[in-house]
């Protein structure tokens, strides 16, 4: 696949006129009516619903995903947050009165304006290519921010279908596409920005945060990592064993949230495996090359990344393994069992459908290990013992937590979703979208009441003993 082939990049003097076109509209207060925004969500979902067949099919072309993956993964996820908005909006919007405290009691207001930060850049990975791009754009939306979208060029049928849709659906002057890769991207970056949303890799994470320096820019970073499932070996091992290997396979192993290794004591190995080989097989078959709903690698780099991981791994034994085909992209679901715990495998984020698992003496080996490395994006636990949970969530530390299941928590409107430190910065969905793009300013009102002067008389030099005791 030739990206430049599919995906038109857009010149200097285009970018530089859509930055100018995303700045202006914004300084016009075009974008800050509520009912501006509320029609821009609604147009956002039509594009959503209408389309979502045609993409489908242009993330079919891009990753091979099933019709289902997409829907559940990038469709419903997006419309619900969507949805989200729409029902809050007015809420999430209204001014907030405070209660004054001592110093302010008399004479003063004092409430919270919810106003939109100002041009924003969304930039995002293809991996999700659709919900990473409009989810974000639904919170900017909400905001009463301006918007340029930036999708991956990794992801080029998505792409350039997003960049057709978005113009006939939404107001052109607020909200605005930019094709292209790092040179384009960081012509973007050069231009000043009020909030700069990032989703994707740790490295660029760090050329964005440079980038957003220049103008203290704030900033979302929405990045991945090694994200751990740590098993109780008294938990139902079968009903774990199949969660995580939906979570491990989804998208073939291309999920940010993957459960990207396993935690286990040598007690329980022997049936999580038997299980997990079953959990597997019911999902995809005998050979998941085969199945309509195995996704590929997104192109050869990464299938070379992946595989350069696997075939430097040098410990363990494969309980389940299968033939790559890189003519097809294709990499089967791999499980290692007893991995050593400084292979090649746990060196950096997996991103491919391979799942290590490192044996474990007790839980507090476990969090150990976990501490042992950068925090997590998410920390799955399969317990149904609460002091189990809470002492592992009491002694380490991640973006979020998952117990007794995987993915699901993404599309979650009731709670925010982010990294900490290497896995991110900052969070959104739901309430969280709007909030990452909205400025809260604080506001506070005096009367001009001249007999109000003598209460502040405390406060105006000349300073007396005796004025402090009134
Ligand atoms: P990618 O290669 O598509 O890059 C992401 C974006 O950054 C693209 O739009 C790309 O054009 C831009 N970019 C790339 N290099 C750049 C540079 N040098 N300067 C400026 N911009 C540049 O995607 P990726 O990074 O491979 O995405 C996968 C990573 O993203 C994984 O680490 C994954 O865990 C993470 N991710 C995180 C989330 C989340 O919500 N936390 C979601 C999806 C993916």
């Amino acid at each position: 696949m030739v990206v430049e082939q599919i995906l038109e990049f857009h010149t200097e003097a285009e970018i530089r006129q859509a930055i100018n076109t995303c700045q202006s509209t914004f300084k016009s207060g075009h974008t800050r009516p509520v009912e501006f925004r509320r029609r821009q969500l609604q147009q956002l979902w039509l594009l959503l619903d209408d389309n979502k067949d045609a993409l489908a099919q242009a993330v079919y072309n891009d990753l091979r995903k099933a019709r289902s993956e997409f829907m559940l993964g990038e469709i419903v996820t997006t419309l619900e947050d969507i949805n989200h908005a729409l029902e809050n909006l007015d809420k999430w919007t209204k001014d907030e009165y405070t209660t004054p405290s001592f110093i302010n009691r008399v004479g003063t207001t004092c409430h919270l304006r919810k106003e939109p930060k100002g041009a924003a850049l969304i930039i995002s990975p293809w991996n999700y290519p659709v919900f990473l791009c409009f989810a974000p754009l639904a919170g900017a939306i909400a905001a009463g921010c301006t918007a340029i979208v930036k999708p991956s060029e990794l992801s080029p049928h998505s792409s350039k279908l997003m960049t057709e849709l978005i113009p006939k659906y939404l107001d052109n002057s607020a909200y605005l596409v930019v094709n292209g890769a790092v040179t384009e991207t960081s012509l973007l970056l050069e231009a000043k920005w009020n909030h700069i949303f990032y989703t994707g890799n740790g490295n660029v994470a760090k050329i964005i945060m440079k980038a957003a320096t220049k103008d203290l820019t704030s900033l979302t970073l929405e990045l991945g990592g090694k994200s751990p499932c740590i098993i109780d070996e008294n938990c139902n091992l079968a009903v774990a064993a199949k969660r995580v290997a939906f979570g491990k396979a989804f998208n073939s192993g291309q999920t940010c949230i993957a459960p990207d290794y396993v935690l286990i004591t040598e007690k329980a190995e022997e049936q999580f495996i038997a299980e997990l080989k079953k959990s597997f097989l019911e999902l995809y078959g005998e050979n998941p090359q085969n199945s309509p709903d195995y996704a590929r690698m997104i192109n050869n780099r990464h299938f070379h990344r992946a595989m350069n991981l696997l075939n430097g791994s040098k410990s363990g034994t494969r309980v389940l393994d299968g033939k790559s085909d890189e003519a097809d992209l294709f990499i089967p679901p791999i499980v290692i069992a007893n991995c050593a715990r400084n292979d090649k495998l746990m060196e950096e984020e997996l991103f491919a459908p391979f799942l290590p698992m490192i044996r474990v003496r007790d839980v507090d080996d476990a969090i150990e290990f976990i501490n042992s490395h950068d925090d997590p994006l998410v920390l799955y636990i399969f317990s149904t013992d609460k002091k189990f949970c809470n002492k592992v969530m009491d002694q380490t530390q991640s973006g979020g937590v998952l117990i007794n299941d995987t993915l699901m928590h993404v599309g979650e409107t009731s709670l925010p979703f982010g990294g900490i430190g290497p896995s991110g910065m900052g969070a959104y969905h739901g309430k969280a979208s709007f909030d990452c793009f909205t400025h809260v300013r604080s506001t506070m009102t005096k009367g001009l009441n001249p007999t109000l002067e003598k209460i502040m008389a405390v406060r105006y030099a000349p300073y007396s003993e005796q004025k402090l005791k009134m």
